[in-house]
């Protein structure tokens, strides 16, 4: 049967180093020369289009689709000389997970995250996993989170056939909007604790599995491959 399962980047593929906020920082000077912080600004599993929004309107900056797009391409410029610069790492159990889920016949990666796809791809290809997925859902479609899981059972279905059930999607990511997102739309729900959100808070969400990280393969295979 087949199966797709649906990857958050930030906090559960990866750890840039904070190249992902140091960009969204260094965007503001550079545009509007204004030093900005992200420490009272909800960004944690929110899209990129959406952080830009909120930083926008902290400081009292129009905002808009042009304010908007600026933000996003400055913000893209910043992250593309911030990756090489941070210490980040993959998460334990990532890689082989990825290797795993590819070696089983049926189950495909891709991706549901609030990154712009730019963002993704110079995200994962600095730390050489971009080749891992088939497809993703994008903050290019919408700047809703919540928008995005429709946008993947929808390309999922585009590519793998319209009558696959949301329950073939398996949405795993770090916070309490992967989890919501997925269950949005039928797909089973993995949490993993490595992106700040504890086992604790996981746990209210309601997903269906939650793993400290993801170094045990076998019990986070089990889950995905149950009927
Ligand atoms: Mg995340």
């Amino acid at each position: 049967m087949t199966r797709v399962i649906l990857w958050d980047i930030d906090g559960t593929l990866v750890h840039t180093g904070h190249a992902g906020e140091i960009a969204l920082v260094n965007a503001m000077a550079f545009l509007f020369g204004i030093e900005t912080s992200l420490h009272d600004v909800d960004y944690k599993g929110r899209t990129d289009r959406q952080i830009a929004r909120n930083l926008l309107a902290k400081h009292q900056l129009p905002v808009n689709d042009d304010t908007e797009r600026s933000f996003v391409n400055a913000y893209l410029t910043e992250l593309a000389l911030q990756l090489p610069q941070r210490q980040g790492h993959i998460y334990p159990g990532i890689t082989t997970a990825l290797n795993a889920i590819e070696a089983q016949n049926g189950i495909h990666n891709a991706l549901l995250t609030g990154n712009m796809e730019r963002g993704a791809q110079l995200k994962l290809q600095h730390y050489n996993l971009w080749h891992h997925f088939t497809f993703g859902a994008f903050a290019d479609h919408s700047r809703h989170r919540p928008d995005l899981g429709a946008h993947a059972l929808h390309l999922a279905r585009q590519r793998f056939g319209p009558n696959l059930a949301p329950n073939q999607l398996i949405v795993i990511g770090d916070t309490p909007h992967d989890v919501d997102c997925g269950r949005s739309i039928g797909a089973r729900t993995i949490a993993v604790a490595t992106g700040g959100f504890t086992i604790g808070d996981l746990r209210q969400t309601g997903a269906d599995a939650i793993f400290p990280d993801l170094s045990d393969l076998q019990p986070f295979l089990d889950v995905i491959l149950a009927a």
